[in-house]
C-alpha cells in the first residue's frame, strides 16, 4: 500500500509540497466500485486550510520554477509519459474498478491523456512571443510569454486520467505551479498518477493534490494566490465556479454538460452510422460529454436508422468493465442509474416509445452493480423537456425532421453546443453542416468529435464559459500572461562600439 493511502482506513492522502499529507478534513465521502459496490478508498472532504496549505506549497515553489528553462521543465514531462506508458494497465485498471468503464476504454482515456503530456513538450516551441524591428525608427516591440503563478484544475468523474491531464502538463510545462482537485468519486486513478509524478523529480511544490468536494472547489475559487482555474463539470456547477471565481479577478475556463446531437441523412452509409453512433451513445454507459443523446433522422433515414441502431443497443453485452467479453459498463452510481431511468420514465411520458428499454437491468454476479443496458427512445418530440435535458447514461432519443432547415432550427433552441454531427455521403451537405452547425466540436461521419491534443476542446454555449479553451495553443494562452516589451536605445551608444 503507498503512502497516499493510509491502510486500515482507507483515507486518502493530499498531495502537498512533495509530501503525502493527512488532511484536516472531518468528513469523507466513499469512492465504490460501480460494478460490485465495494468500498475502495474514503476521500477526505478537504478543508479552505488544506487548500491554502496546499496553494502555499505552490506559491513558494513558483519563482524557482518559472526559472527553470522550459527546455529543462518538459524533461520531467519526458519521464512523466514514460512512467504513463511503463504503467498503462496497471492505470486503466484503477480506473475501470472506480469508474466503471471497460479496460480498453480506460486504455484508450489514457492515450489520451499522455497524448497532452506528449503536446505540452513542445512548450519551447509553443511558449514562443513574437517581435517586430523599427515599429517607428529604431524602435523594437517584443511580445512575451510568462507563466501567471498558481494555477488550478477541478475535474469530473468521467474521465479520471484524460480530464486533469488536459491542464497539468501545459500548466506546469509554461511553468506555472499548479493545485488539482479531483472528483472524490474517482480519485484514485489520479493519487497513482501522483506517485508517478513523485518519481520524476519534479521539484516539490510544482504539482499539489487536494482531496475532496465543494469546500476545496469554492476555496480555490476566493484564494487570492490562485490566479486561473480550469473546471470541468456540470452545467449548474460549471456556472457557479466561473462566477464566483471570476469574482476575485481570476482567469476562468469552465467546461460544462452536453446534449449532443447527430443528424442522419438518407444517403449516409447506414452500417456505418449505425456502428459509430452506438458506440458514441452507449460507449462509456454514455458517460462522455461528447456522447451523442439525440439522432434526428431526415427523411427515409427515419425507418432505415431506426430499425438498424434498435438492433445494435439490443447486442450490447454488459457487465463489469474488467470481463473482456464486455462492451459496457455500470454507470457511476446508484443515484445516477435512477436519476437516469426516471428520465427515460419522462420521455416515456412525453410520447417516445421505448425501442429497446435498458431499465432494470441485472448482471449475475453484480446484483449490487449500477447497471443499466442501452435504451432508444423512438420518436421523442422536439418540443418535450427531454430533448433538451442531459442524462448522461446510456440513452438514445430519435427525433425526425422533414429538412435540415428543421433539424438546425432543433439544435440551434438546444442551451449546450459540445458537439454536433452529421452522417451522409455528400460533401455539400457536409460543407453546410460546418458552416451552420451551432456546436464547439463538429464531426462529418465522427460519432465522437474529441478534438486530439493539439487542438482546442471547443464547447459553445451552456457547455463552455471562457474564451481559451484547454489543449494545445488555446491551452499556453491561457496558462501564459502576454508581456509586451517597447524598446529604444539612443543612437550614440550604439555607435561607441
Ligand atoms: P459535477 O459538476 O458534479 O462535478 C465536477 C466537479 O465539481 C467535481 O470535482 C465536484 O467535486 C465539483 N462539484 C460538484 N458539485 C459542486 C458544487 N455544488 N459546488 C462546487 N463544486 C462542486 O460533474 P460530474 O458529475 O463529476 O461530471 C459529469 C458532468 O461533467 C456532465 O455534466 C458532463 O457533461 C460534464 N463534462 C463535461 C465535459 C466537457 O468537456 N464539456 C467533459 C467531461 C464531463
Amino acid at each position: 500500500m503507498s503512502s497516499a493511502v493510509t491502510p486500515q482506513t482507507l483515507e486518502l492522502q493530499n498531495y502537498i509540497g512533495g509530501s503525502w499529507q493527512r488532511s484536516s478534513a472531518s468528513e469523507y465521502s466513499s469512492v465504490t466500485n460501480p460494478a460490485t459496490a465495494e468500498v475502495l478508498a474514503r476521500t477526505p472532504l478537504s478543508t479552505a486550510a488544506d487548500v491554502d496549505a496546499a496553494v502555499q506549497a505552490a506559491a513558494a515553489a513558483f519563482p524557482a520554477w518559472r526559472r527553470t528553462p522550459p527546455g529543462e521543465r518538459i524533461q520531467y514531462l519526458f519521464k512523466l509519459k514514460n512512467l504513463l506508458e511503463e504503467h498503462l494497465d496497471e492505470l486503466a485498471k484503477i480506473i475501470t474498478v472506480e469508474n466503471g468503464k471497460t479496460f480498453p476504454e480506460a486504455k484508450a482515456e489514457l492515450r489520451r491523456g499522455i497524448e497532452n503530456v506528449e503536446v505540452a513538450c513542445g512548450i519551447p516551441m509553443m511558449m514562443q512571443g513574437f517581435n517586430l524591428e523599427d515599429v517607428t525608427p529604431g524602435v523594437d516591440e517584443t511580445m512575451i510569454r510568462q507563466p501567471l503563478g498558481v494555477v488550478a484544475a477541478i475535474t469530473p468523474f468521467n474521465f479520471p486520467a484524460m480530464i486533469p491531464f488536459w491542464f497539468l502538463p501545459y500548466a506546469i510545462a509554461c511553468g506555472n505551479t499548479f493545485v488539482l482537485k479531483t472528483s472524490e468519486r474517482v480519485p484514485l486513478t489520479m493519487i497513482r498518477a501522483y506517485e508517478l509524478l513523485e518519481k520524476t523529480g519534479l521539484p516539490k511544490g510544482v504539482a499539489n493534490l487536494v482531496n475532496g468536494g465543494r469546500a476545496v472547489v469554492d476555496a480555490l475559487c476566493d484564494h487570492p494566490q490562485v490566479r486561473a482555474i480550469s473546471f470541468v463539470g456540470s452545467t449548474p456547477v460549471a456556472k457557479h465556479v466561473y462566477m464566483r471565481a471570476a469574482a476575485s479577478g481570476k482567469r476562468m475556463q469552465c467546461q460544462g454538460g452536453a446534449k449532443n446531437h447527430v443528424i442522419v441523412l438518407p444517403d449516409a452509409d447506414m452500417d456505418l452510422a449505425k456502428q459509430i453512433i452506438s458506440d458514441s451513445a452507449f460507449g462509456c454507459a454514455g458517460q462522455r460529454c461528447l456522447a451523442v443523446s439525440v439522432a434526428v433522422t431526415i427523411g427515409e433515414a427515419q425507418k432505415s436508422f431506426r430499425d438498424a441502431i434498435a438492433d445494435a443497443a439490443a447486442a450490447i453485452r454488459i457487465g463489469s468493465g474488467l470481463d473482456a467479453s464486455v462492451q459496457m459498463g455500470p454507470v457511476i452510481s446508484k443515484e445516477s442509474k435512477k436519476r437516469i431511468e426516471s428520465l427515460v420514465a419522462t420521455g416515456v411520458q412525453e410520447g417516445a416509445r421505448p425501442l429497446v428499454d435498458g431499465r432494470n437491468a441485472k448482471v449475475a454476479g453484480h446484483e449490487e452493480g449500477n447497471f443499466l443496458k442501452p435504451t432508444v427512445l423512438d420518436g421523442l418530440s422536439a418540443t418535450s423537456s427531454l430533448a433538451h435535458t442531459e442524462i448522461f447514461g446510456p440513452v438514445l432519443s430519435l427525433i425526425h425532421a422533414n429538412s435540415m432547415d428543421e433539424a438546425f432550427e432543433f439544435l440551434r433552441r438546444s442551451p449546450y453546443g459540445n458537439q454536433a454531427s452529421l452522417f451522409t455521403g455528400s460533401g455539400a451537405a457536409a460543407r453546410r453542416f460546418r458552416y451552420e452547425a451551432p456546436a464547439g466540436n463538429i464531426g462529418i461521419n465522427i460519432g465522437v468529435a474529441a478534438p486530439m491534443a493539439y487542438f482546442p476542446f471547443s464547447g459553445w454555449k451552456d457547455s463552455f464559459f471562457g474564451i481559451l479553451h484547454g489543449q494545445g495553443r488555446d491551452a499556453v494562452e491561457f496558462y501564459t500572461e502576454s508581456k509586451v516589451v517597447i524598446e529604444r536605445w539612443s543612437r550614440q551608444e550604439t555607435r561607441k562600439f
